[in-house]
């Protein structure tokens, strides 16, 4: 097996990932070994996923080696706020042509990471491998190795070609090739019992320094934020913290969980969103801290901190929470974000009307039932067509979501607030939480709406295109609706595995022939369920579903 198959192996078998604890030995090999489907990339490959990841971090240089496509596509993406270097926006490739693909591109390689190192001398160089010299067989890790030989300054390959998988593989080779190649070959200047390391935070839009005063004020060090405003030389000392708080779930598992193993630094998985989530972040950190040998009297100038922040958060929401009490709030985004939010949310007195778990975890999922109660309105999968249905039907006042979606919501004339990672305003700690609640406020506000929501001049009297096409698409649900054949062919189209591209019926039909039972055996029989697992759950109720109708028709011949 290939050094890089090895590395993949490696991340899919890490222990502290949810969603490899529930698989099988035998499951988890499969699924590190499959092959992705056309589109499994579409929301960034696993060179994204990796370059996202390390691209805050401010004083090195990104060189990504292929073609300029790779880094056109993903430069500059998403923000992340430097409080000193620049280097990390400029964009680096060695833009490989076809005679690099005859010849092999490492000498070209070999060469930029010179010329970067004589021009702009950078305490360190990372170099990207995308898919093609990983297909004609650069050996980046080879000239990464030569080059740190010879120029004597650290230049350190991130393997991991798009090909490979998914944007979260690749955050999580990314973060293999820090511990491979950088935590733990530094030192601090000094080291003091309050020292932490925060995992998986980026500063997209600023969040770290909304955290950072009142850590500052703690007496709390971030030794090293991994990596959004990050140094080299803090990342490569960050071996040294005494205690680590990782804020996104799935993205740098491995990172929190293997320096745990590696230098004994214990980690938790805390939210930033929130008063209450910030608060509980606050006193994890201090309760690790003490229990590594800080002072215990840290506990109480948390408590102290922690009133008095809480109190001034709401102070400052409470002329906003009038105006959004009972607004309803559509989130689409994913992940840790749709739970921490939601308590966000609620805490600013509005009602959550449905919140995306299609890139949740199953803890993620656990946590909005606490927070939402059993009935939550959980949406694994909504198309374009049913979020607009839901804005324009007013069952929701704003959506909050990333910036693919936002057009829906303008389209159906409702106010839309960017959440997700190429926002421009930071929602972080006490202070983005009044933020958050005064975004929403202003959104909801602009008298934008009240204008385009207006018939247009041209309009007056006939039916708007909006209209129309809400007409045009209650007719054909009607019509599907009438006809029972046909309702129940759209039904059984219904895709349930996309990564398999499986649907309903044949789920069904295959669990009425072979009496299955479990999700295993759907995957084994039809392939559903063999890609990602996101599907897992909906077959689950496709089997109960059938189960249930099954022990009726029992009972009725019975009865
Ligand atoms: S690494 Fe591969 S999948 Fe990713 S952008 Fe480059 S060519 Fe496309």
């Amino acid at each position: 097996m290939s050094s890089l198959a090895n590395k993949v192996q490696d991340v899919f078998n890490e222990p502290g990932c949810a969603k490899n604890q529930g698989k099988s030995d035998k499951e988890r090999k499969k699924g590190c070994t499959k092959q992705l489907q056309p589109g499994g990339a579409a929301g960034g490959c696993a060179f994204d996923g990796a370059k996202i990841a390390l691209q805050p971090i401010t004083d090195v240089a990104h060189l990504v080696h292929g073609p300029i496509a790779c880094e056109g596509n993903s430069w500059d993406n998403r923000g992340a706020k430097s409080s000193g270097s620049r280097l990390y926006r400029t964009s680096f490739t060695t833009d490989i042509n076809e005679t690099d693909v005859v010849f092999g591109g490492e000498k070209h390689l070999f060469k930029s990471i010179k010329e970067i190192l004589d021009k702009y001398d950078p305490p360190a160089v990372f170099v990207y491998q995308t898919c093609v010299p990983a297909m004609i067989g650069d050996d980046i890790g080879a000239v990464c190795k030569a080059a740190t030989e010879k120029f004597g300054k650290p230049v350190v390959p991130v393997i991991s070609p798009g090909f490979v998988g998914p944007k979260n593989l690749g955050n999580k080779l990314a973060g293999e090739a820090l511990l491979d190649h950088v935590i733990g070959t530094g030192e601090p200047e000094y080291t003091t019992p309050y020292d932490i390391n925060i995992i998986g935070e980026y500063n997209l839009a600023g969040e770290l320094w909304q955290v950072k005063p009142l850590l500052d004020e703690l007496g709390i060090r971030i030794l090293s934020c991994i990596s959004g405003d990050a140094k080299y030389h803090e990342v490569a000392s960050s071996h040294r913290a005494k205690a680590a708080m990782m804020v996104c779930s799935k993205a740098m598992i491995n990172i929190a969980r293997k320096m745990e193993e590696r230098y004994d630094i214990p980690f938790f998985e805390g939210s930033f969103y929130g008063i209450g989530d910030m608060s509980d972040s606050l006193r994890e950190i201090a309760r690790l801290l003490i229990e590594k040998g800080a002072d215990p009297e840290l506990m109480d100038r948390t408590e102290a901190v922690i009133e008095r922040e809480e109190a001034r958060a709401w102070e400052r929401i409470a002329p906003y929470k009038e105006r959004l009490t009972g607004k309803k709030v559509l989130l689409i985004t994913g992940g840790v974000k749709s739970w921490s939010v939601v308590a966000a949310l609620q805490e600013a007195g509005m009602e959550l009307v449905g919140t995306s778990v299609k890139k949740s975890t199953k803890e993620d999922k656990d946590k909005i039932k606490e927070l939402m109660g059993q009935d939550a309105h959980m949406i694994e999968d909504m198309t374009p067509r049913e979020m607009f249905k839901m804005l324009s039907d007013a069952q929701a006042d704003i959506m909050l979501s990333g910036g693919r979606s936002q057009f829906i919501a303008l389209k159906a004339k409702m106010p839309w607030l960017d959440i997700n990672q190429e926002r421009h305003h930071a929602f972080a700690g006490y202070e983005g939480m009044v933020d958050l609640v005064r975004e929403i406020d202003k959104a909801l506000s602009n008298p934008i709406w009240d204008q385009v929501r207006k018939p247009a001049p041209w309009d007056d009297g006939q039916e708007s295109w909006e209209a129309r096409a809400l007409a045009e698409a209650e007719a054909e649900a009607a019509a599907i609706a009438a006809d029972p054949v046909l309702a129940e062919e759209m039904r059984r189209s219904t895709q349930i595995c996309n990564c398999k591209t499986v649907d309903t019926g044949t789920i069904e039909d295959a669990i009425k022939a072979d009496h299955l039972t479990t999700v295993k055996e759907v995957t084994a029989a039809t392939n559903a369920g063999g890609g990602c697992t996101g599907c897992h759950e909906r077959i689950a109720g496709i089997l109960s579903a059938l189960a249930a109708t099954k022990a009726e028709a029992r009972e009725a011949d019975h009865g």
